[in-house]
């Protein structure tokens, strides 16, 4: 269901009002982790302004150590609704227990499955059923066919609203937290049909490398990126090193667009 054979042209998955896949690209941005009312509202605001389509942000945090920040939970999920009632923006949070997703999914308008869980296939066959697009983690060691036959056990529950995300591989090479591979991005609009978003947040793990990682997203062909923003990145509780300030998002939307616009 997931390929080209199945289905030549490109799909567009609409979110709300937003279309991934096709024009135009699509900016996802927000923080990390959903931290408090306060921290919601700046983010979401600022991103809003600064061209984000849609607000992310982590309630239920998928957290190597159990003693980090595990996420507001449902607390955090009202609070995302408060921002997307105040902002316009449509929401995508993540689901970590199939316990949960009739929760998150009643309230976000795109479920997140994540790097840690994209061959969860219990996991994935009930977000085929519950409604709402899915946006899609690559593993972090998944192949770009074990990433495709992941999107497979959604689509064969009936749901055809699958994005996928490339965030970062493992590799040998430890100056970034994770191996951004922009080249499974090109495979994976090769044999599949599916919008192709990357976070490069994630794969990096730093700020200064999120634009121009984006940037080279764009260039190879994504339909969008997803990115992390903090109000104040020293104080976040979740992959604080990664996240850009306001003004770094401003200045990647400018980027992205001149880039866009000369393509
Ligand atoms: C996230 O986007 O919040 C996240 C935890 O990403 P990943 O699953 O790619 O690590």
């Amino acid at each position: 269901l997931s390929s080209r054979a199945h289905r030549a042209q490109d799909t567009v998955v609409k979110v709300s009002d937003v279309s991934f896949g096709g024009d135009p690209f699509v900016v996802v941005a927000g923080p990390c982790a959903v931290e408090s009312r306060d921290q919601l509202a700046a983010t979401a605001r600022s991103v809003a302004l600064g061209g984000a389509a849609v607000l992310r942000g982590g309630s239920y945090k998928p957290r190597t150590s159990p003693y980090s920040f595990q996420g507001l939970g449902s607390e955090g999920l009202g609070l995302l609704a408060e921002q997307r009632a105040a902002t316009g923006l449509p929401v995508v949070t993540e689901v970590v227990d199939p316990a949960d997703l009739t929760h998150v999914a009643e309230v976000a308008d795109m479920v997140q499955i994540g790097t840690r869980n994209a061959q969860n296939y219990t996991l994935l066959r009930e977000a085929g059923r519950a409604g709402k697009p899915v946006l899609l983690k690559r593993g972090m060691a998944s192949t770009v066919e074990e990433w495709l036959l992941a999107a497979e056990y959604v689509l064969a529950e009936g749901n055809p609203d699958v994005v996928l995300c490339e965030r970062g591989i493992r590799s040998f090479e430890p100056s970034t937290r994770f191996t951004l591979d922009l080249s499974a991005v090109v495979v994976a609009k090769r044999l599949s049909h599916l919008p192709v978003l990357v976070d490069p947040s994630h794969a990096a793990g730093q700020a200064e490398l999120v634009r121009p990682l984006a940037l080279a997203a764009a260039a190879v062909g994504a339909d969008g990126v997803m990115v992390d923003v903090h109000p104040e990145p020293s104080t976040a509780l979740c992959d604080a090193g990664q996240a850009l300030t306001p003004a770094g998002f401003d200045e990647l939307v400018t980027a992205l667009d001149s880039l866009l616009a000369g393509m």
